[in-house]
Order: C-alpha cells, then structure tokens, then sequence
C-alpha cells in the first residue's frame, strides 16, 4: 500500500517528463507540462496527413472539381482559392487517398463523393 510513488520534489518536475493524453486527440504522450502533443502542437497545415484521414469541407470542393477534370487554373478560379492553395489541398487529397497521380485521384473521388 505504501509503495506508490506519486509525489515528485518540485525541483524535479520540469526535468521529468510524465505520460498523460493529449487533451485534443487523446493520444498519450511524454508531457513536460503541456497539455497538447506534439502533433497537435504543430499547426494543421504542418501535420503529416495519412491515408484515410478524412477530408476537410475544402479539400471535398476540390475533389469535386478535380472529378470534373478541371485544371488548377479553374478549381482556384471556382473556389476562390489561389493556384498554389488548391496544390497544397491537391497534396494532401493524394496523401488521404494514397494515389499518387491526378488520375488515380479522379477514380479514388468518384468513388468516394457522394
Ligand atoms: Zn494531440
């Protein structure tokens, strides 16, 4: 019973790092007194994007339009966006869906949308 070790000196605590949840994704991680990970640390545009993650509200009007075969040129135009934004959504689309081209993009969003 008298085994717990809970207490540390408050010299040691910024030295010592202890396991607790991220309070925005819950992942566990070693905490030095933050309450976010360290990915949720890092801005969103900065974060690693994985297959399978789901789509943002613009990334979805981006597919749409990519399904659509318009050119960048034209999915900025759309969206109001400029060219170099619909590539970093086109980057991320590829990442979520795993395809690496255009093209295995448009049959990975016909797939998906609607
Ligand atoms: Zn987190």
């Amino acid at each position: 019973m008298s085994g717990l070790q809970e207490r540390e000196t408050p010299r040691s605590f910024t030295a010592i790092s202890r396991k607790r949840n991220c309070y925005l994704c819950g992942a566990e991680f070693d905490s030095f007194g933050e309450r976010k990970c360290k990915l949720c640390q890092t801005p969103r545009c900065l974060q690693p994007v994985r297959r399978g993650d789901p789509l943002t509200l613009r990334e979805t009007q981006v597919l749409r339009l990519v399904v659509q075969a318009l050119a960048n040129k034209e999915i900025a135009y759309e969206l109001h966006l400029s060219e170099s934004a619909v590539k970093g959504h086109l980057s991320r689309l590829f990442a979520k869906a795993g395809v690496r081209g255009r093209g295995g993009l448009m049959l990975w969003g016909l797939r998906v949308a609607e």
